[in-house]
């Protein structure tokens, strides 16, 4: 019977038996060792959560990379937060995982909320617009975290913050771009991958395009994949495909929501209100062109000049391997901190703190 709405035909794309046949070709087909890697945290959490990881065949190995955008906020973005935080007058408005996040010296915004400073959760940007709104006395810093995916829309707000006049609004702009990641990823003799799955969500704003390099410049077939079970065995099949043919390419395996060309409106607003720029990632550093910092004409958003805060290149926190883990060098359960000292009741890095780091899933599912 033809699925007669979304949600049924979502369960077609979670059905044990199309599963099965795709498990079943996949083994059948395999020409040789596979070494996977996702860079998206949703991706990261899927994989885990429906099983699939524990069902691959032996030679396929999944590794996790920099897909999970609290993860990757590097440890002199968290102590420049942390700055920003004690300033007078100041409220950060933040998404609840990073007020978790350990700083330097171990110290997170949750802590630094129990000593005073005004911390408030957010789900959106134009939640911190309201709060701008509300408290007009008080310099309201929006932690801007996210890849493609949410700069759109924290561009929309600022846009809005300036037709309204609201000056008292701030971003502390850390987002990054993730083709220029999977690029220095690949240029990195340290990092082992055949193949990569692509993020389906970030894809939905820049398309197919900005990938064309991995398959053409390092010969990774790459596919653009969704979030289903039957969505990640397909892309594994396409992987598959290309290695056999010995043709790596780009692919959109998951077209019923990216197009090629992605986004272009929210390319725009993206474009108008920021500018490219290098950014610090944990675990791989400064990547050139790989961040969005403010464009000149809304500076006076810019929580960092506004306020006198810089980032640093800081060191990583002691014990702490999230940045192999991000890179794939090191599987969560290897790291000789994990489940000991460092659990998701006392995270000792934001690979532990983010529902969609690795060692918080692989310790949510994999144990
Ligand atoms: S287990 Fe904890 S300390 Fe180790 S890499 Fe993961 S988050 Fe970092």
């Amino acid at each position: 019977m033809a699925p007669n709405n979304a949600s049924d035909m979502l369960a077609k794309f979670k059905d044990p038996a199309l599963c099965r046949n795709l498990l079943d070709k996949i083994r059948a087909e395999l020409p040789g060792p596979l070494a996977f890697m996702e860079v998206c945290g949703t991706h990261t959490v899927a994989i885990f959560q429906s099983g699939l990881r524990s069902l691959l065949p032996e030679g396929i190995r999944h590794l996790s990379g920099p897909g999970c955008p609290v993860c990757v906020t590097h440890e002199g973005e968290v102590a420049a937060f942390l700055e920003l935080a004690r300033k007078d007058n100041v409220i950060i408005a933040t998404f609840g995982d990073l007020i978790r996040v350990p700083g330097p010296k171990g110290t997170s915004l949750k802590q630094a909320q129990a000593e005073g400073c005004r911390i408030e959760i957010v789900y959106s940007a134009f939640d911190a617009l309201a709060l701008a709104r509300k408290h007009p006395e008080s310099r309201i810093v929006f932690l801007g975290v996210g890849f493609e995916t949410t700069a759109p829309t924290v561009a929309a707000t600022i846009k809005v913050a300036k037709e309204q006049g609201l000056d008292n609004f701030l971003v502390f702009a850390m987002h990054k771009l993730v083709p220029p990641a999977l690029a220095a990823l690949l240029q990195d003799p340290e990092v082992n991958v055949d193949a990569l799955i692509l993020p389906g969500h970030v894809s939905t704003i820049i398309g197919v395009e900005p990938y064309r390099f991995l398959a053409e410049q390092h010969g990774v077939p790459s596919v653009i994949t969704g979030f289903e079970p039957l969505d990640i065995l397909q892309a594994l099949l396409l992987i598959i495909d290309q290695r056999k043919t010995g043709r790596p390419q780009v692919v959109n395996q998951y077209s019923r929501a990216v197009a090629d060309n992605g986004n272009p409106k929210a390319r725009e607003v993206m474009a108008e209100v920021f500018t490219v720029s290098d950014a610090l990632w944990r675990g791989l550093g400064r990547i050139p062109d790989s961040g969005l910092a403010l464009a000149d004409e809304y500076q006076r958003f810019d929580a960092l000049t506004t306020l006198g805060v810089q980032v640093h290149d800081l060191p990583p926190l002691p014990g702490c391997r999230c940045g192999d883990v991000l890179k794939g060098k090191m599987q969560p359960n290897h790291c000789p901190l994990f489940n000991k000292t460092c659990t998701p009741a006392t995270p000792v890095g934001p690979c532990m703190v983010s529902t969609e780091g690795s060692c918080a899933a692989y310790y949510k599912y994999a144990l």
